[in-house]
């Protein structure tokens, strides 16, 4: 660490802490890696660390006025030994507690290595989201060998002490972050790999070989409760692959619900169609009308005399989705049954009698009309006997677009049967 703490947050040396503390949180939001594209992400991470190391070291009047008098060597591991064990807490030498849990998986000083998050995805189906589920996951991961505790060798063996890095395992290494700078970080140490020891082959672990670390598959159980949401993640705490000298990283499923068939999620409100006829749309129904997501079938009446007209909903509150958090949490979200009237075929009845019968029993306001004259002689031309085709959908609506190079030949009048034109007559 050669560089001027002031200079690496953009404050004179005279700033006060106030300035000091803004000047921080703009450099740590432009260099957060969080904030930064992928490729930027690594370096952005070290100049993370920087800005932040010199906001610690700044931010801290007796630190402060310690690097003021002697520079970052007040701080360099060795030459000021009152500071030697606050030094190591604080860079995380030795592993102490250090600074975690920055938000973006690492350490903020290179403390305690972690071995990194590890994620998987669990597709669940929307029922079992319903009803919950236990997941049973199979999951290779990297474990430290037990028969060795991760030392590599054999318990009769003496290990020698790695020279290399003193048995720490690790070693302080420069990394450049452009301007000049470097900043401190460890790295493993590379004749030891990490382990702080040096092993001969004939005193190798059997277990490992030598190599500290076995592969494991491991059964995960990852209980998904009633109520999860799609794209929630349930984290395993410490099941990501281990490492020797480092923090276990932690495990993280992410949980995919497929779409169903019937009902669809909004929140925790449910959403299905359920088919009615003319006739319950008239004179009430009282059945079984839908079969849950749970299985349960439900029975429900509209009693006669409640008319379900085109574009009303069933609400039934209380059965949609279970609610997990929040408020509501324990309780249940609604159910929401769009209805598709279903009518009768073109003839339904067996003769015109019935067909009246019907339309005698059915009474209606008369229409309204479709143009109020606005004197006594005023009167709209009237378009008489318009031909027309009952369709089953919009599918052609906007067909006659507009304009696309070419001139098109009228050709839409003798395009189809002119089917229903028999109604209009009648
Ligand atoms: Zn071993
Ligand atoms: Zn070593």
């Amino acid at each position: 660490m050669e560089e001027d703490l002031y200079a690496v947050l953009g404050v004179h040396k005279t700033a006060t802490s106030a300035e000091i503390k803004k000047a921080y949180h703009k450099a740590a939001l432009a260099s957060h890696p969080d904030k930064v594209p992928e490729e930027e992400r690594e370096e952005a991470e070290v100049r993370f660390k920087v800005v932040s190391q010199a906001y610690e070291i700044l931010s801290d009047d007796s630190q402060r006025s310690l690097y003021d008098r002697h520079g970052m060597d007040a701080f360099t591991k060795g030459r000021a030994p009152s500071y030697e064990d606050d030094f190591q807490d604080f860079f995380g030498f030795g592993g102490g507690p250090g600074f975690r849990d920055n938000g973006y998986g690492g350490s903020q000083f290179g403390s305690k290595p972690r071995t990194e998050n590890a994620q998987f995805e669990i597709s669940i189906s929307l029922k079992n989201a319903y009803i919950g589920k236990t997941e049973k996951m199979s999951i290779k991961r990297n474990i430290v060998c037990q028969t060795c505790k991760g030392s590599g060798a054999k318990s009769t063996a003496k290990p020698r002490k790695c020279g290399h890095c003193k048995g720490a395992g690790v070693v302080p290494g420069h990394m450049p972050i452009g301007g000049g700078m470097s900043i401190q970080v460890n790295r493993n140490c590379p004749v030891c790999a990490g382990s702080g020891n040096i092993v001969k082959d004939k005193d190798k672990c059997k277990k490992c070989k030598g190599k500290m670390i076995l592969e494991e598959t491991k059964i995960i159980e990852v209980y998904i409760p009633p109520g999860i949401q799609d794209g929630e993640k349930i984290v395993k705490k410490g099941m990501a692959d281990e490492a020797v000298r480092q923090e276990t990283g932690d495990i993280i499923f992410i949980i995919n619900i497929e779409k169903h068939d019937q009902f669809t999620r909004v929140g925790n409100d449910l959403r299905a169609t359920i088919n009615i006829t003319l006739v319950e749309a008239l004179c009430g129904l009282d059945r079984q009308i839908i079969q849950h997501l749970d299985e349960r079938v439900l029975r429900l009446k509209v009693p006669p005399g409640k008319v379900i007209s085109p574009g009303k909903i069933l609400l039934v509150e209380g059965e949609g989705m279970p609610i997990k958090s929040g408020p509501n949490a324990g309780g249940r979200g609604d159910l929401y049954l769009d209805i598709d009237i279903e009518f009768p075929k073109d003839n339904w009845f067996a003769d015109r009698s019935e067909m009246r019968r019907v339309a005698d029993s059915l009474t209606f306001p008369p229409s309204k009309p479709v143009y109020t004259p606005k004197s006594e002689t005023d009167a709209p031309p009237i378009e008489d006997m318009v031909a027309f085709n009952l369709v089953d959908s919009d599918a052609e609506f906007g067909k006659y677009e507009g304009y696309h190079g070419e001139d098109n030949e009228d050709d839409w009048d003798d395009e189809e049967e002119e089917q229903g034109a028999e109604c209009a007559t009648q």
